[in-house]
């Protein structure tokens, strides 16, 4: 065998399963593949003044790369078995936690001492959500800041270089098996191994849908969540993300009891675009240092949706909303509240003359003609819910883009070691369904490396 172990993808589920494997010197033989550049490499062509939007880079740098999906987000490891995947189903929750705190515990070592941890124990703040018909989530959360993320980056691979063979701008074309191991391919050549980690997050989506079908791993079809970012001065929400920075609220809604919840909450952050195969959707992160604080605050407003029988393929259906807003607007779309709410378009005049400014150039439009009516009428009585607990939430002002949509890949059938039904190969990260976050991501790495390590 070439190596003991090869890891496909160098996001947080591959970094920290490479990191646990090397940790202690055992002589194992590791590479990392990986479709995408080194950190330093990694850089987004959008500039705001030559480039405005996306250009479908051959390689998307913001979502792949050395630090994966998350290298430029706002790194904010969840510490909770409530949002974040389901990692606690395989290994139990206890487990589940330790690990993450774990992750934790290198993220501070390796440059984010210093940072703050917000938890929502003891928040008073869960007694006026209740009392308003929402639901606060309970966790912890480290904020590292997109600045501090990357330094944390940069350090892991640092210590990691030495251990392990980095091979960039190699994505894997297919995997098979030989006698005792895997054979991975790319076109470079072909390598083997006596185990194999499959870790390419949701860039690798399709990919892993082909390998799945070929190898014969059953997949289930997963949920997707569909929604917008909403933008709003940040001394608006101030008395709760300087508490609890990051708060999962989840709204069950009066007309058709679907339930809406906030994701990913950036206090003085910045909305962004985001590339996934070629559709832009849009995000958001911010930064730990002051200087670049904005003084807006941007978060996630979804809801679920899954389907099974006849049609069961929920990305597909999430893909197809963001490319009617891709269509309609070339890229995201932005629109005003008080514009939604009465029926009409939002375009450069009333942008122009509304009292906040955007932090992303985005083209004003009418996200009525994109979002489907139960969706947008969760979204909006959400608004409305929130306004109780944050006062001007529903300003005509508040800023709505369009879409963000949230792809889960295929759940892939996994035993409690995280391996298929093949020995050996493990699929771990939001590539195999079952995390969809950072920390849950990176958790699953150091477990199936401690499950390799036992079993070497
Ligand atoms: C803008 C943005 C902000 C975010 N903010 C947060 C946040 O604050 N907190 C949070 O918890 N989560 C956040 N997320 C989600 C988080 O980044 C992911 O949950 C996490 O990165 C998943 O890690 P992963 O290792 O499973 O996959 P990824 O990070 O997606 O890494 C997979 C890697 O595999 C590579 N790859 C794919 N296919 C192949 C192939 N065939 N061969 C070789 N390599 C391949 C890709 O290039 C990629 O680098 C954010 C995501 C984005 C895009």
């Amino acid at each position: 065998m070439d190596y003991d172990v090869i890891i496909i993808g160098a996001g947080p589920g591959g970094i920290y399963a490479a990191y646990e494997l090397t940790k202690e010197d055992r002589g194992m033989r590791v590479a990392v593949f990986e479709a995408g550049n080194e950190l330093h490499e990694r850089k987004c062509p959008i500039d705001g003044d030559r480039i405005k939007t996306c250009i479908g880079c051959e390689r998307c740098s913001i979502m792949s790369g050395f630090g994966g999906a998350g290298a430029f987000s706002d790194g904010k490891y969840n510490i909770t078995n409530d949002f974040g995947g389901t990692l606690y189903e395989y290994i139990g929750k206890e487990e589940a936690i330790r690990l993450m705190e774990y992750v934790d515990s290198i993220n501070m070592s390796h440059g984010g001492e210093g940072t703050k941890l917000y938890t929502t124990a003891n928040s008073t703040f869960k007694k006026i959500c209740l009392q308003n018909k929402l639901q606060l989530l309970d966790a912890s959360v480290r904020h590292l800041g997109t600045d501090i993320n990357y330094v944390v980056l940069e350090n892991l691979y640092d210590e990691l270089k030495d251990r392990v063979e980095f091979r960039f701008r190699t994505p894997v074309k297919s995997l098979s098996l030989t006698d005792g191991g895997y054979r991975v391919v790319t076109d470079g050549g072909e390598y083997t191994c006596s185990k194999c980690v499959i870790s390419v997050g949701r860039s690798g989506s399709k990919w892993m849908e082909t390998v799945c079908e070929e190898l014969g791993i059953e997949t289930e079809s997963n949920r997707v969540d569909i929604g917008v970012r909403v933008e709003l001065p940040a001394v608006l929400f101030s008395h709760i993300t300087d508490e609890l920075y990051e708060s999962k609220i989840v709204y069950r809604t009066e007309k058709f009891e679907d339930k809406v919840r906030t994701f990913c909450m950036n206090p003085k952050g910045s909305v962004v675009n985001e590339n996934t195969n070629g559709i832009v959707t849009v995000n958001g992160h911010s930064y730990e240092d002051p200087e670049k604080q904005t003084d807006m605050t941007n978060f996630a407003l979804l809801v679920s949706k899954h389907f099974s029988v006849p049609f069961k393929d929920s990305n597909g259906y999430g893909e197809s909303i963001a490319r009617l807003s891709n269509m309609l607007g070339g890229g995201v779309i932005v629109q005003r509240f008080g514009d939604l709410i009465r029926g009409r378009r939002t375009n450069y005049k009333r942008l122009s003359s509304s009292f906040v400014t955007p932090t992303l150039k985005a083209e004003p439009g009418d996200l009525s003609l994109v979002l489907p009516k139960r969706i947008l009428d969760g979204i909006i009585e959400m608004i409305y819910a929130l306004d109780r607990i944050a006062p001007g939430t529903a300003n005509d002002d508040t800023l709505l883009y369009g879409v963000e949509v949230k792809f889960y890949n295929l759940e892939v059938k996994l035993d409690e070691h995280l391996e298929t039904r093949h020995r050996g190969l493990y699929m771990i990260g939001d590539g195999s369904g079952v995390t969809h976050s950072l920390s849950h991501a990176s958790a699953s790495g150091v477990f199936v490396a401690r499950d390799i390590l036992k079993a070497m």
